[in-house]
């Protein structure tokens, strides 16, 4: 089978969660197959291209592939937290959501001007999270060098969004 279908097998559909008319895919399953969590850390380094400076990863699930990834990749991983949750001194991107803002954080001293960064959430929805992050990583003066995801739902679009930022997106699993 393929990586992709291994991951689809793997992941849980679980209707109407967080609320009605949400179909939410639970990566939890994943967890719980090394041989699998293997193939999906060396399905992103095959596909990426040259190797980032750093690699960011967004609240919550972003930071468990995130970290596999870095630490492979032997490269620092930067968390992107929500307002209020880093300790240190953050620098912050306030972006638009359905129904109201949302505040995205990282610490000041976490990445350096010119690095080239890649970005790494567990799913693409309809990109508005990726895109705070990256406004981040720029506010900071390095530089989006792709985006990494284990999902895509490719009927939201989300990659237009991203896009500006750069090309390089990988989505292992499509819906
Ligand atoms: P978005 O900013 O719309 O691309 O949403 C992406 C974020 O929301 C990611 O951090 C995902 O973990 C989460 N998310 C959005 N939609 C879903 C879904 N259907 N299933 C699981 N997670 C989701």
């Amino acid at each position: 089978m393929s990586l992709e279908s291994n991951i689809k097998a793997a992941i849980r559909d679980v209707p109407d969660f967080p609320k009605p008319g949400i179909m939410f895919k639970d990566i939890t399953p994943i967890f719980e197959n090394q041989t699998l969590c293997n193939e999906i850390v060396d399905g992103f380094i095959n596909i990426i291209g040259p190797k980032p400076d750093a690699i960011v990863g967004i609240e919550s699930r972003g930071f468990l592939f995130g970290l596999l990834l870095a630490n492979k990749l032997n490269v620092p991983f930067v968390l992107v937290r929500k307002a209020g949750k880093l300790p240190y001194k953050t620098i912050s991107h306030e972006y638009e959501l359905e129904y109201g803002t949302a505040k995205i954080e990282m610490h000041v001293d976490s990445l350096k001007p010119n690095w080239n960064v890649l970005i790494h959430d567990d799913l693409l929805a309809t990109g508005g999270t990726a895109e705070a992050a990256a406004n981040l990583i720029k506010q900071q003066g390095s530089k989006v060098c792709g985006f990494t995801f284990v999902v895509g739902l490719e009927f939201l679009n989300g990659k237009d969004k991203l896009i500006k930022h750069s090309n390089n997106i990988t989505c292992l699993a499509q819906y």
